[in-house]
């Protein structure tokens, strides 16, 4: 194995270490013995640094016209496109997602990069007539300044460029602090917009824990609004903390995402869309499959179906090309799953495939788990109710659609949701009453594509959403602008009353 390398802080265009002297490594979860890069474990003075950078920036990028702007992100477009596979190989051995699924994470920043480029030519206002004659009236975006994201580590590039995108092509400038487990994706993408002529200052990386170096960017005075992925604990805590400098903060958090299966789905569809959405990157998605609500009289036979089909994956790392599930992230991630997988048992659900972790041969130096499938599951176990964000899914069975619908909506979260019937009314009553920011119909609860919004209902968000051009408001003031060419007082309300 090479010698890890070492990524310091980019902080005003210069690349530099940590006022603490302090760094950190992030290793490998298919392979724990491999140390894949070596970070600044920065705090609060770096933070402040990397702030002061974005505001000294901010005035000249706001004023760059938005065109220009967006031409740097098709540049960089390009290049991550050139850059495409090494970054997917990085980004596998950093956080285990099989190589096929990096290669789409690291996609979905490509497609990020033409959609929101092409944004620069149109970051779409209002105008809209008067009430008095001889008025114009229009609505525009503008930027607040200097954003801070902070981001997870299941999808390290995808994430982060959801965020840095609108906030840059609105002429704001960023602070980004990526999850510690995952690093070197913002690098691989920052570097992108660096080398594609973004100016120094504009975006700026700090690196290090959530307490050290995130909360400082959450407290700064200078930070205009966070946008934060993670977690829905720490999300809850940074509104708190960020109420103390009234800051917009936009939340992207959990997920306990339900398929429902009815009477007449295609089983062998389900099959196949289930094992993609519960087990696609190991479970470790905000959006995965974690329970499926199926219909009492098909309950048994999807089991058998999904047992047969779970049991094919291979498990391994990510990086070899025949392998189809990889690891959970962490030592802690990986006994949050252990220790899940033990509740379900003791609650009484019925372990249809998996159920044990995998520490033979080389799997000992990873976190590996078996794809676990419980059966029997009732709505009010926790197993249905907590998000695992691991291999394991829950079968509920239910008599009824209505029952499906309450079922689906029964926990405190509201991302994604799905439903598999060959019945377009029943599609339509799903699609109208699944309490959720995304429904699927015959499709598993995974799969956005960028230009929809992405977001959640309840304790997944907060209201606002990712993806679409509804991500730009989440970085912007809307301002409305009233030009009076009659040469006289014209009194809204007033003149033009009856
Ligand atoms: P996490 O909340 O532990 O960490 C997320 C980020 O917050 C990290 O960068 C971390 O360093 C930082 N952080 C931690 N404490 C902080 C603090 N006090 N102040 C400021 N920053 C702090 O989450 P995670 O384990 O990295 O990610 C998994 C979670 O993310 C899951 O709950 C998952 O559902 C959620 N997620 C949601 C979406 C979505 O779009 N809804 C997408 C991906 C992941």
């Amino acid at each position: 194995m090479s010698e890890p390398q070492t990524y310091k802080n980019l902080i005003g265009g210069e690349w530099v270490a940590s006022v603490t002297g302090q760094t950190f490594e992030s290793t490998n979860p298919a392979d724990t013995r491999e140390v894949v890069g070596v970070f600044q474990q920065s705090n609060a003075e770096d933070i402040d640094a990397a702030v002061q950078a974005a505001k000294s920036a901010y005035e000249s990028w706001r004023l760059t016209p938005a065109p220009k702007r967006g031409e740097i992100l098709f540049k960089a477009a390009e290049l991550l496109r050139q850059r495409k596979e090494q970054a997917a190989r990085d980004m596998t051995r950093e956080m285990g997602k099989v190589i096929t699924e990096a290669r789409g994470d690291v996609q979905e920043a490509i497609d990020m990069l033409y959609f929101i480029a092409g944004e620069g030519r149109r970051l779409y206002g209002q105008t809209t007539p008067s009430e008095m004659p001889n008025k114009f009236q229009m609505s525009v975006r503008v930027p607040l300044g200097v954003c801070g994201l902070i981001t997870p580590w299941n999808f390290p590039m995808a994430i982060p460029s959801w965020k840095i995108l609108p906030a840059l092509i609105l002429g704001n400038t960023v602070v980004i602090k990526p999850a510690e487990d995952a690093p070197i994706s913002t690098y691989n993408f920052v570097q992108c917009l660096v080398d594609a002529g973004l100016p120094p200052g504009v975006i700026n990386i700090v690196t290090g824990y959530g307490p050290e170096a995130g909360e400082p960017l959450v407290r700064h005075p200078d930070v205009k609004v966070v946008s934060f992925t993670g977690s829905t604990a720490v999300g809850q805590h940074i509104t708190k903390v960020a109420a103390e400098t009234m800051k917009h903060v936009s939340l992207e958090m959990g997920g306990k995402n339900g398929i429902i299966v009815m009477d007449d789905a295609d089983l062998d569809l389900v099959v196949e869309g289930v094992v993609w959405g519960a087990f696609g990157t190991t479970g470790q998605r905000c959006t995965a499959s974690s329970r499926l609500i199926a219909h009492r009289s098909v309950a048994d036979e999807l089991g058998r179906k999904l047992a047969a089909k779970a049991e094919s994956i291979t498990i391994g790392s990510g990086l070899d090309e025949g392998v189809t599930m990889g690891p959970s992230i962490n030592a802690d991630q990986y006994k949050i799953v252990c220790d899940y997988v033990e509740v379900g048992k003791q609650e009484g659900a019925t372990v249809v495939t998996g159920g044990e972790r995998l520490t033979d041969g080389n799997y000992q130096y990873g976190f590996f788990h078996q794809p676990t499938i419980f059966g029997d599951v009732k709505a009010s176990m926790r197993i249905a109710q907590e998000e695992i964000f691991g291999p394991v899914t829950a079968i509920i069975p239910v008599d009824s659609l209505d029952e499906a619908i309450e079922v689906a909506n029964g926990v405190k979260y509201g991302l994604s949701s799905s439903i598999y019937t060959q019945d377009v009314n029943q599609a339509f009553r799903a699609m109208r009453d699944l309490d959720t920011g995304i429904v699927y119909v015959n499709a598993p609860t995974i799969g956005a594509e960028i230009h929809l919004p992405f977001g959640g209902t309840k304790a997944t968000g907060n209201g606002h959403r990712e993806g679409g051009t509804q991500a730009l408001d989440v970085f912007c003031e809307w301002k409305s602008i009233y030009v009076d060419f009659s040469g006289g007082l014209q009194r809204a309300q007033i003149d033009n009353a009856e």
